[in-house]
Parts: structure tokens; C-alpha cells; sequence
């Protein structure tokens, strides 16, 4: 907690007329009990409780959550007049600046049904991800997916023989019977998926756009502000893979308008 305070007041050393939040949401008590005191010494460092919901951890989210500012389509943090940095970069750069020491580790959460001793560990960048599992205990029953990262917006691993970079968060692995996909039916029009989209798109339409590869539609109808969190696939009563086709989209969507063809 102190690193993390400290950390935040060198960053904030550079920018001297800004304030510094540290977010954490109203079901972690125990967090904000320590960030707070660890924060007190900082004039300039305040701890905001926010609501638990997902999704939240988007730095646009998390910029209108805190402050209530909007970040503008197709826009960056800054042009809000906000940085977000997340907890770990934040106690890198302190051990940087205040200890002269370099990235070298992180903390990943290495979990799921498939999981023998599920935890936080400490891992140093760069070590092999199937080595690290075998030494953690490895799984108690062969896992059918190995997610890197969160259970909503985490890409698959399709080998273990990789080693762990400094964006490395988590390990989920799940067993067989638990990622198995349902059948994908037709829309019945319900409109949950455009209820819960926390950015204000149709991901019905865009998955429509996306399946006739209608790139140029699918960027007119904002679908490059997709943040790809998952929350339509979720909600979807006939399974419609909208999230996972959206993300494709963007992708490709992306790289055309780079090249000015759309
Ligand atoms: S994944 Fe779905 S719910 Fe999330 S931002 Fe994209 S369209 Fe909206
Ligand atoms: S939630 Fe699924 S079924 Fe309902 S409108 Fe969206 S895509 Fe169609």
C-alpha cells in the first residue's frame, strides 16, 4: 500500500496542479481501510470508493466513474485531461524512481475449476507458463481451456510453452465441462444485448455487420468503441457469439481503416 501511494505521488510530481485518485470498488472494505491510511500523508492523493459492477476497469469507465468526465469517441484519457494507470505499473514506477530496481515481477492469479492450488503468485517475467504450473501444483483434472487474463475478456493460451509478460494478470483454467460453448441460435430480438452494453452500441446489428463483413457499416455504427467486455455474449438468451465476432471485426475493421480503404 505504501509503494502504491508513493508510487502515485511521484507520477504526480510531474503533473503539480493534478489530484491523484485511487479507485477501488465498495466490496473490497479491507482495501480502502489500508489504501486510505496509506494515502493520508498525500495532500494531493484521495481513495474513491465505486460502485462493484462490471464493467468497470476500462479507463473510460473508470475516468467517468470517478471524476464524470467522458472521454470522446475515438479519443485518448488524456484528451479528458486523465491518466489511468493500473496498481502494478503504479509500484513499478516507485521501485524504479525510489529503488532503482527494474520490472522483473508480477503478481498473476492463477485460478479456475481446473486449478490443484489456486492463488496469487509472485512470478518473475519471463518464466515459462507450463513450468509454472507443474511447480504450483499443476491441475487436478486436464483443463479444456487456459484463459490469459479475466473470464470475460481473456484470450485463450493454445500452448503452455510461453512465458509471462509484463501485461501478465492472471492464469484461468477451466475444465472441459465448464467451457463448454452453447449452441448459437437466431436472434429473437429481445434487445438485452443493447441493454447491457456499457459503451451505448447495437451489438445485435454490429454481429449482423460482422457476419456480412460490412466493414465500413460496422465502423459507421461505432463499432470500433466496442471494449470487447463480454456483457452482450453474457446476457444473450440465444447464445449469439457477439462479443467473440465483434472483437474479429474490430480487428480487421481496424487495420482497413489504417490503410484508408474504408
Ligand atoms: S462486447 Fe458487447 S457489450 Fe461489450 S462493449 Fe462490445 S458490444 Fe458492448
Ligand atoms: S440479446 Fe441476443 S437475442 Fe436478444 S437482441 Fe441481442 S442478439 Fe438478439
Amino acid at each position: 500500500p505504501e509503494e502504491l501511494a508513493q508510487g502515485l505521488s511521484i507520477i504526480l510530481k510531474v503533473f503539480p496542479e493534478a489530484k491523484g485518485f485511487i479507485a477501488i470498488e465498495e466490496n473490497k472494505p479491507d482495501a480502502i481501510e489500508i489504501m486510505t491510511k496509506a494515502a493520508e500523508k498525500y495532500s494531493n492523493i484521495e481513495v474513491v470508493t465505486l460502485k462493484t459492477k462490471y464493467p468497470q476497469g476500462s479507463e473510460k469507465h473508470l475516468i467517468y466513474a470517478v471524476s464524470g468526465r467522458e472521454v470522446p469517441s475515438g479519443k485518448l484519457p488524456a484528451n479528458a485531461g486523465c491518466i489511468v494507470d493500473n496498481v502494478d505499473t503504479v509500484v513499478a514506477i516507485n521501485r524504479a524512481v525510489a529503488l532503482d530496481r527494474p520490472l522483473m515481477r508480477r503478481i498473476v492469479t492463477f485460478t479456475g475449476d481446473a486449478v490443484a492450488n489456486p492463488g496469487n503468485y509472485e512470478i518473475r517475467i519471463g518464466m515459462n507458463i507450463g513450468e509454472f504450473i507443474e511447480k504450483v501444483g499443476g491441475f487436478k483434472e486436464e483443463p479444456g481451456k487456459i484463459i490469459a487474463g479475466g473470464p470475460m475478456m481473456g484470450p485463450c493460451l493454445y500452448s503452455t510453452d510461453v512465458p509471462f509478460v509484463k501485461t501478465s494478470s492472471a492464469l484461468l483454467c477451466l475444465t472441459k465441462a465448464s467451457c463448454v460453448l452453447p449452441e448459437e441460435m437466431n436472434c429473437i430480438r429481445c434487445g438485452k444485448c443493447i441493454e447491457a452494453c456499457p459503451m451505448g452500441l447495437m451489438p445485435t446489428v454490429l454481429n449482423k455487420l460482422s457476419l456480412e463483413k460490412d466493414y465500413a457499416g460496422f465502423c459507421n455504427n461505432d463499432g470500433l468503441d466496442c471494449i470487447e467486455c463480454g456483457s452482450c455474449s453474457f446476457v444473450c438468451p440465444a447464445k449469439r457469439h457477439l462479443a467473440q465476432t465483434l472483437r474479429i471485426t474490430k480487428r480487421t475493421a481496424m487495420g482497413l481503416k489504417r490503410a484508408g480503404k474504408i
